[in-house]
Order: C-alpha cells, then structure tokens, then sequence
C-alpha cells in the first residue's frame, strides 16, 4: 500500500498561502462530525479539513497534494456510505 506524507504544520502554512485560514481545519478545529458520515459506523479524523469555494482552489489543492504525496478524500454533504473518510 502506498505511504502518503503525514501533514505538517509546513503544509498548513503552505495550504493557506493560497486558502484563506478560516477556511481550513487543522488538529484539535476538526470536529466529530468529519470523522464518520451518516451511513458507516467507520470513524477516521482527517488531519486536515479545507473547504474550497471554487476549481482554481481545488486545482492548486490537488497540484499541492500530488507534489508532496498527500492523499485527499474528497467530501461532500457526509450522507454517503463510508467512502468519503480519510484513510491514514
Ligand atoms: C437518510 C439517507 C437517505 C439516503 N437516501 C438515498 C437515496 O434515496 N438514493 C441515493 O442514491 N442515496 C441515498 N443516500 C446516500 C447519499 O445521500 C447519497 O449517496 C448522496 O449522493 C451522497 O452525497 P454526499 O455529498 O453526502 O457525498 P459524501 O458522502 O460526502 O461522499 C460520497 C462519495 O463521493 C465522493 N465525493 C463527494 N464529493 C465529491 C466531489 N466533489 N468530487 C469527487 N468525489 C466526491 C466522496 O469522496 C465519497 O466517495 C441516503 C443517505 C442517507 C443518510
């Protein structure tokens, strides 16, 4: 199985060159409710949580992501089941 990049406080500073703070979650600011979604009893925390307000903000997400090895669960409203948990 592939190891991805455990995040670093350099990766947040690096996330929010581009993504306004307030819209990123880091460590203890991700709260339950991102660790499971409405359908699984799975329960996995994110260590990062960013809500993108447009493509450009995902492209660069993504580009950053690929670059350093660090994989990205998209997620929507959580009703799903079970896959859009992070994997660590
Ligand atoms: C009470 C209840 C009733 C339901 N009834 C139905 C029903 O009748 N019919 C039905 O089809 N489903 C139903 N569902 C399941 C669920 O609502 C749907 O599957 C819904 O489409 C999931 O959307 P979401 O935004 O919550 O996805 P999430 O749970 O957030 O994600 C689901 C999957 O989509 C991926 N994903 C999310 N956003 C993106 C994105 N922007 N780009 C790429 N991948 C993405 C995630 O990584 C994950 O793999 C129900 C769920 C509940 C809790």
């Amino acid at each position: 199985m592939t190891a991805y990049k455990k995040l670093e406080e350099t990766d947040l500073q690096a996330v929010a060159s581009f993504i306004a703070r307030d819209r990123i979650l880091w460590n203890q600011e991700i709260n339950e409710e991102y660790s499971h979604d409405e359908l699984s009893s799975e329960q996995s925390y994110p260590d990062m949580v960013v809500r993108v307000t447009s493509a450009e903000e995902v492209s660069r997400l993504m580009a950053y992501a690929n670059q350093h090895h660090i994989a990205v669960t998209p997620r929507g409203a959580g009703t799903g089941a079970g896959r859009c948990l992070s994997r660590s």
